[in-house]
Order: C-alpha cells, then sequence, then structure tokens
C-alpha cells in the first residue's frame, strides 16, 4: 500500500511539473511550486534565514526569496514549511548499497558472496536506496559493491529512469585492492574464491581495472589502500599496506584522465602515505593520520569522508586483540577528525552504511561529528555543500538557491539548536517532485 500511494503522488507531480516544460508551450503557471520556509539554512550561507519563499519550477529552485517581499505566482502549488526548517537535502559520500551491516548470525560479510543470488542483493539495494531518500539522503556517494559487479549502475539508471525511487548516485563500481588485500579469505588454498572487489597486481592490471570500471559506469575509483587492521608493536594501529605507489599513480592518472575522481580506503601508515603520495582525491576513515600527513592533506586539497559512527559497533570484549584494536580504532580516528578540523583539512559527511544495517538511521554520523568539534552549522555543510564541491556537482545540489535541483528537506525543529534534529526529517523533495510529506503516503 505504501508504494501505491508513492506512485500516486509522484504521477501527479510529474504530469504537473509536465505542463509547463511541453516543446514549444507557454510555461504555465501550474508548473510552479512554492515552498514557505520558517527557516532556511541554504547549505551553503553563514547562518540561517527567516520566513523565506523557495520558489521552483520543473526540478529546478526558480528564485529564494524574504516571503514579505515576494509575490507567489498565481496557481503555483504551496507547500506549507513556515514552522519547519528547510534545508537542502543531505548527501551522504559513503554508502554501500550492496551490503546489509553484516549480521555474524547471517553468516557475515561472506555470505553475501556465496550465498545470495544477486537479484536478492539488488532487490535489498533498492530498499537501502528508499530508506536513504525517506531519510532526507538525496544524494549517495556509494564507494563499491562487495562483489556485486556493476550492480550500482544498474540501480543508478532504475532510479533516474523512474522505475524505482532514490537519491541521485554517484557510484564506484567493484573496487580495486591487490592479491592479499580483500576478503573472501581464510578458505583452502586450492579454492579459487571470488573477492569483494577487482584484484589487481602491477601497475598494468591496475591501470586496466581502471579502465574497465570507468568504461562500465563508475562515476569514482575506489581503491583499497590498506587491509584489516591490529595494535602494532609500539600500540599504534597497524595496518597492511596494499597497493604500491606505482599501482596506484597508474589508476590516478587514468582516471583524472576520464575527467574522474579517486576514493582511497585509508587506516593510516604506509598505506595512507602512498594514497596521499599517489594523489588519490579522498581519504576515506583515515583512522591513524599523523600531522605530517594531515599538513600534506590541506596543501593538496585532498578530502576526508571519516565515518566515524560504524568504527562504534560490534566491538570485541576489552580483553581480547579484537577487542582491544577496535578502541584503539575509535580513539585514534577521534584525535585524527579534532587535528584535522583544528588544520582545515576539506571534511565530508560519510557514514558507511551498508557497514552499518540500513535499517538504523543514517543521521546518527551528525552528533559524532558535533561532539568532535565541528559546528552544527559545518556539519551540515559537510553533507551539502561542501559535499557537493568534492563531487563536482557545486550549485546543482547541496545547496538551496536558484539553479540548483530542487532537492529540499525540512524538520520540524531547528537543528543548529540540537544537531540530532536531522534524524527527524519530514519532508523530502527530490528533482521538484515531493516524496514524503508529514501526513501523506509515501
Ligand atoms: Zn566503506
Amino acid at each position: 500500500m505504501r508504494t501505491a500511494g508513492w506512485v500516486v503522488l509522484n504521477t501527479l507531480m510529474v504530469s504537473g511539473s509536465l505542463l509547463g516544460q511541453d516543446k514549444g508551450a507557454t510555461p504555465q503557471l501550474k508548473s510552479f511550486t512554492v515552498i514557505r520556509a520558517g527557516m532556511l539554512i541554504d547549505g551553503r550561507s553563514d547562518g540561517p534565514r527567516h520566513d523565506q519563499v523557495i520558489v521552483i519550477r520543473g526540478n529546478l529552485i526558480d528564485s529564494v526569496s524574504d516571503a514579505a517581499s515576494t509575490k507567489i505566482p498565481q496557481g503555483a502549488t504551496v507547500i506549507d514549511l513556515s514552522k519547519e526548517t528547510v534545508l537542502p537535502g543531505l548527501i551522504d559520500s559513503h554508502t554501500h548499497i550492496f551490503l546489509q551491516g553484516e549480521e555474524p548470525a547471517e553468516g557475515g560479510y561472506d555470505a553475501n558472496i556465496l550465498k545470495y543470488p544477486l537479484s536478492l542483493r539488488a532487490a535489498r539495494a533498492t530498499v537501502a536506496v528508499r530508506r536513504a531518500l525517506e531519510q532526507g539522503f538525496t544524494v549517495l556517494r556509494d564507494v563499491e559493491t562487495e562483489g556485486a559487479g556493476y550492480g550500482d549502475v544498474g540501480i543508478k539508471e532504475a532510479i533516474e529512469g523512474g522505475f524505482i525511487p532514490g537519491p541521485r548516485l554517484r557510484v564506484a563500481t567493484r573496487a580495486i585492492s591487490t592479491t592479499g588485500g580483500y576478503p573472501l579469505e581464510g578458505y583452502a588454498p586450492e579454492l579459487e574464491m571470488p573477492k569483494g572487489v577487482q584484484i589487481i597486481d602491477g601497475p598494468i592490471e591496475a591501470r586496466k581495472a581502471a579502465r574497465e570500471q570507468l568504461d562500465h559506469g563508475a562515476d569514482w575509483i575506489k581503491v583499497y589502500m590498506t587491509h584489516r587492521s591490529w595494535v602494532g608493536k609500539n600500540g599504534e594501529l597497524a595496518s597492511q599496506p596494499t597497493l604500491t605507489l606505482e599501482e596506484l599513480k597508474a589508476i590516478v592518472d587514468e582516471t583524472h584522465g576520464w575527467g574522474k575522481k579517486v576514493a582511497c580506503h585509508a587506516y593510516g601508515g604506509i598505506g595512507l602515505q602512498r594514497a596521499l603520495d599517489g594523489g588519490c582525491d579522498s581519504i576515506e576513515h583515515g583512522l591513524q593520520i599523523s600531522d605530517a600527513q594531515i599538513a600534506q592533506m590541506v596543501k593538496q586539497g585532498t578530502w576526508y569522508c571519516p565515518t566515524i559512527s560504524v568504527y562504534y559497533t560490534d566491538w570485541g570484549p576489552p580483553d581480547t586483540p579484537q577487542g582491544q584494536r577496535d578502541r584503539l580504532r575509535a580513539s585514534a580516528h577521534e584525535e585524527s577528525f579534532k587535528k584535522a578540523l583544528k588544520a582545515g583539512v576539506k571534511i565530508v559527511f560519510g557514514t558507511d552504511m551498508g557497514g552499518i544495517p540500513w535499517t538504523e538511521p543514517i543521521a546518527q554520523e551528525f552528533p559524532r561529528m558535533v561532539d568532535l568539534g565541528m559546528s552544527p552549522l559545518e556539519a551540515i555543510r559537510s553533507a551539502t555543500s561542501r559535499a557537493a564541491e568534492m563531487l563536482d556537482m557545486s550549485g546543482q545540489v547541496g545547496v538551496v538557491a536558484p539553479g540548483a535541483y530542487a532537492d529540499i528537506v525540512a524538520v520540524p525543529v531547528d537543528p543548529l539548536k540540537d544537531i540530532k534534529e536531522l534524524g527527524d526529517v519530514q519532508f523530502v523533495m527530490k528533482d521538484g517532485k515531493v516524496f514524503k510529506a508529514a501526513g501523506q503516503p509515501n
């Protein structure tokens, strides 16, 4: 029934917006939608504005202005959010729509690849993207399918074709690591096991893998520069480096040539250093980043997508090597985040949803960032205009301003006073169409 409700609502909105877009036809007033915003956090400005009117034509924002001086177009559909706080659609820059939380009781990570038909994984991915949109996330950078091949390209096409609801996707497809650098692991050596990524050895294979993935629709290339982690001899967080500098440079050179970017999973140490020296565009996780590495990130303009929340789940018992490792990951990460924030590293909001079950709230990452010293406004920007900049979508998404896509959300209580309010998104518009509104089915 919920699905049926969405289809009806959506069909109405589609036909309404098409009225003004017929080829050669004079724009009709019915194509206008107007949102009255009690408070507007536009994603870019230094502070909120009150009593704003957002005029939307088709799928784009036409104007944003003070209510007192704005004449609402005759015949426009008016959406009254005058008691709410209105924001741009949110952006999660690190998700896995093809993962489901990896419950050990359900077979953990390996079951995805060994037991689940790809159709089941794709079906669950459609639920994941819907969940994201319901929570106000209108853009996801999805950083690899974990053995589901180019499934993310298909989900993206399904959303863009209007077959299923979901955010705008920027996808990384298969991701890249080296022999010994990614699961499935721990099986008899006689068995040729499938892997959760594309395995390469040597710069030639590295470049070829990037070419293949870009050719098949990757918007980003994702590279694993470290594998696993443990407590090192000196109490540091150790991890195994994977790609050599030459291998990474081949991938970065190829990807930049296509006008695209490279995201590097890197926990710390040699692997993170190679990621920076190899010219990667974004460091994912960055659990233990040295002062020199932070300075290098600032100098090179490297993005930092920390994904804090996921390192607080499933800790082992404190008296086990795994439990000690888990606690060190969280404490080192907090320190790295604080140092990066202070140094002015460009930080984007990312969660690793998928590693976290999609049934959990995506917005849980906001209070983590604010607790570690980021201002609520800066945390919102990290999930709006800052992320848009990283995604080369500035002005299109992550902002409520003329010319941007009409991706707009609202919450009942001011999130600058309590950032947790971003977990209570009650209105979602994507591409000028209302997907969710209080009191309406979706
Ligand atoms: Zn991830």
